[in-house]
């Protein structure tokens, strides 16, 4: 791209504020991290219903940003860069794109539909890359903001475009209309996934339609609702596994070991080819890419050698822990030069380490001569201050000389025989690389050898329960984060660093050590330790942590330290005891706590708080507006006797959602943000972030009256499928949900848990079930919930979450 801020003004209507209206843009971002942010980028600030990206603009500009479209100028920031200024930045983003994408002429594929839409795009990229440079949209980014962020990197060199529109909700498709503007229509499956946003399927269908109102043609399985809402310009080109008027008929689909052999009337004539496959959504997503195949006029045979070397597409950028405490960022499915873009802004919101190492492939379809292209790959890795570089391919070999500290290797193979010259430690490893490099052998080398258990972290499911939560906060409202326990058993580094790119207020934690371990992570935000104990003051002091008091001893023992190392205002937080009679001053110390803190210059009360006992349970509403009462006034109290301001808080989750009007000056957010609340109500607005997942060691049919398991506690009545998998009791799963009493979800089904669940490994019931070896069991997720599992074993989910034993690797991703 490039285009002067001046011609781009009148396209999203701006009131231009600043001193240099001809600076070329090169870069559009959102993204207040990416080290890919320079003087030519032009910085959207984009305005969520919490999140408001005007706050990171002042840090941008010592950066070096110089050009922002803001719906107002932060405070400080006049006339220090240039402004465009909107009603709504957002509108502004998609109004661009669709001015950008009218400047363009060659054919665009727009896919929208329920299920398949990534997929698709995908193989069709495979499938179409020996004949076109594609521009396609990166990973799964369909939505309001992703289509026109995909759509801004489309350049001159391009001769095809593939973008997928996503929408929830009505009215969300006339947006991405005009920035997609396909010529080329793909309904994929329509099934029911998000109906919650729609009245019906038709409606659903007809809003998905919307997309192809000025396509000239659209491909479908034949379908009468979409029949009556294909527009007059399009012409239909349908496929129909049953319907011979369909212009091409799917007359078999035969499955064997596998592969699938579909075969297929078009034309009259017959044709047939193979996919590697045996599941429906592949088969139907093959035929759409088949459809497009033939729309394109290919020959059968090349469609049919093509086909066959379809792919799994794994879409999810996830982290591992590697090899001499590496952290691993696994790609390793693709490599074009906007999912490198994207993979290194990843690189930077994860990155725990100083030493950076990209592993990168010769890069495919990127429009660009191999020498500009490279040349660019090569400004991005200095920009995000990759340490080295190691090249695996003929073509980034020889374009070696463009990179500092770079090694390469002509293929996998050779960069495998010098593994141990490599010495990797203590770094973060982004792995990135085209299918065709075998990039999953790297992986494999460098990840941690552990068992299969993992405990997968979804983190957009933990922005956007925090999202969720914040959405409730009045605008004033601070919010703390209880990253105790680390992080509810969830982790607790990758997670504070996530909230401290959110910009919560504090974080709390439980004991010292905890609050240590993310100072040393890197953690800024300031951190209240909630226990602490006398013989961590100095550790306390010396780390900056901030201790929560709650007794007269333990202010004295502290006040005794700090005042030996002179310190001025050390910041504490006052807790007081209002009913839950755990720890906390008494309303008849009071006095004694004034007392002693009178004309103190040692310590500085940052904040008074209270935590209530019944907060999620309304029967005892009562009880809590007595304890809310009891806070108000005892911190009054503290207040005015010692002419104080500091800030209140009382709230944890549930407070959050049942006594809104308490929200003092700040609420305490525990359970909520890792996706559980006990409201049914609430419970549907949250996502669910973290899934426990390990996989089939062993599968036997045992025959009636054969036993499983310690004790003989389970006897077969009838022929049963047994399945063996390897987390126990010793990885948190407790024995009461052995016996019958739980299940783990195999390949969607329920599988019962059979006998006594033992020290590592447990034996479920998969009589019925299409599994196999190695197939992957889900412990707690989506199904079964925590909340779930917690009620069946009468307890609360926190001690599920946070009982699930450290060996038990956790994965965090990104969707
Ligand atoms: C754990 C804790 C919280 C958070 O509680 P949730 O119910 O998980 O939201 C808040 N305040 C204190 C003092 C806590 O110990």
């Amino acid at each position: 791209m490039s285009l002067k801020i001046q011609n781009i003004i009148p396209q999203i209507q701006a009131e231009f504020v600043g001193n240099n209206s001809t600076v070329s843009i090169d870069t559009i971002s959102i993204d207040s991290r990416s080290l890919q942010n320079g003087s030519q980028t032009l910085f959207f600030a984009l305005v969520g219903s919490n999140n408001d990206a005007h706050v990171y603009i002042k840090d941008l500009i010592e950066k070096g940003v110089q050009n922002f479209v803001v719906t107002h100028i932060p405070e400080g920031c006049e006339a220090k860069a240039n402004f465009l200024v909107v009603r709504n930045t957002l509108e502004a983003l998609q109004e661009f794109a669709a001015y950008y994408r009218g400047l363009f002429h060659f054919p665009i594929i727009g896919l929208t539909g329920s299920n398949g839409k990534t997929i698709v795009k995908e193989w069709l990229n495979f499938l179409l890359s020996p004949d076109y440079n594609i521009i396609r949209s990166p990973k799964s980014y369909n939505s309001q903001v992703g289509v026109p962020l995909s759509v801004l990197a489309i350049n001159e060199q391009h001769n095809l475009g593939i973008f997928e529109a996503g929408i929830s909700t009505g009215s969300e498709m006339e947006k991405l209309k005009p920035i997609i503007k396909p010529t080329i229509g793909i309904l994929t499956n329509i099934g029911s996934a998000h109906d919650e946003g729609f009245t019906s399927l038709e409606e659903k269908i007809k809003e998905k339609m919307l997309l192809f109102e000025d396509s000239e043609v659209l491909i479908y399985q034949k379908n009468e609702i979409v029949d009556s809402f294909i527009s007059k310009k399009a012409k239909a080109f349908t496929w129909s596994f049953d319907s011979k008027d369909a212009d091409v008929f799917v007359f078999s689909a035969a499955i064997k070991n596998d592969s699938t052999t579909i075969q297929y009337r078009y034309k009259g004539d017959s044709f047939e080819l193979t996919i590697p496959f045996q599941d429906k959504a592949s088969i139907e997503n093959a035929i759409s890419c088949l459809m497009v195949l033939l729309y394109f006029k290919y020959e059968g045979k090349t469609i049919q050698n093509r086909m066959e070397l379809l792919y799994p597409v794994e879409m999810r950028l996830k982290v591992k822990n590697g090899i001499n405490n590496c952290s691993i960022i696994d790609d390793s499915y693709s490599s074009d030069f906007q999912s490198l873009k994207i993979a290194l802004d990843f690189l930077e919101s994860q990155n725990k380490r100083q030493k950076k190492t990209l592993i990168l492939s010769d890069i495919f379809q990127s429009g660009l001569s191999n020498g500009e292209l490279y040349s660019k790959v090569s400004q991005l890795i200095v920009s995000n201050k990759i340490t080295r570089v190691i090249g695996i391919g003929e073509t980034i070999s020889s374009f070696e000389n463009k990179f500092t500290n770079c090694v390469t290797f002509k293929n996998t193979e050779a960069f495998i025989s010098s593994f141990d010259d490599l010495n990797f430690s203590n770094e973060t490893i982004l792995i990135k690389g085209a299918r065709t490099f075998h990039f999953e052998e790297i992986v494999a080398l460098l990840e941690e050898k552990t068992h299969e258990t993992v405990l997968e972290i979804n983190l957009n499911a933990i922005s956007h329960n925090l999202n969720f939560f914040k959405s409730k906060l009045k605008p004033k409202t601070k919010i703390m984060v209880m990253v105790k326990a680390f992080g509810y058993g969830s982790g607790g580094l990758e997670i504070a660093k996530l909230l401290e790119h959110h910009k919560v207020d504090y974080l709390g934690v439980a004991f010292a050590d905890e609050g240590i371990s993310l100072k040393n992570g890197g953690i800024h935000l300031p951190i209240m330790v909630l226990n602490p104990e006398t013989t961590s003051f100095a550790a306390i002091i010396q780390h900056q942590l901030e201790p929560e008091i709650y007794s007269l001893k333990g202010l004295c023992a502290f006040l005794k330290i700090a005042e030996q190392k002179k310190l001025k205002h050390f910041p504490i937080h006052i807790k007081l005891d209002t009913g839950m009679h755990r720890l906390g001053f008494e309303n008849n110390t009071i006095d004694d706590l004034i007392a002693t803190l009178k004309g103190n210059q040692t310590v500085q009360v940052k904040s008074i708080l209270s935590h209530m006992a019944t907060s999620d349970d309304l029967e005892h509403k009562d009880f809590a507006h007595s304890q809310i009462d009891l806070f108000e006034n005892l911190s009054l109290k503290l207040m005015t006797e010692l002419q104080i301001k500091p800030i209140r808080h009382i709230l944890n989750t549930s407070g959050i959602s049942n006594y809104p009007d308490s929200q003092y000056d700040m609420v305490r957010l525990g359970i909520g943000l890792y996706g559980v609340s006990n409201d049914h109500e609430e419970q549907k607005y949250l996502e669910n972030v973290g899934t426990l997942k390990s996989v089939i060691s062993q599968i036997r049919t045992i025959s009636a009256g054969e036993s499983v398991g310690y004790g003989r506690r389970f006897m077969a009545e009838k022929p049963t499928k047994i399945a063996t998998i390897p987390i126990g009791y010793a990885d948190g799963i407790s024995r009461g949900w052995g016996n019958g009493v739980g299940f783990v979800t195999i390949k969607n089904e329920k599988a019962t848990i059979l006998g006594s669940i033992c020290m590592d490994m447990l034996m479920v019931d998969v009589t019925g079930i299409d599994c196999k070896e190695g197939d992957a069991a889900i412990i707690f997720g989506e199904s079964p919930s925590v909340n779930y599992i917690a009620q069946k074993l009468n307890t609360i989910p926190y001690e599920i979450l946070t009982s699930i034993s450290q060996r038990v690797k956790r994965v965090f991703y990104r969707e």
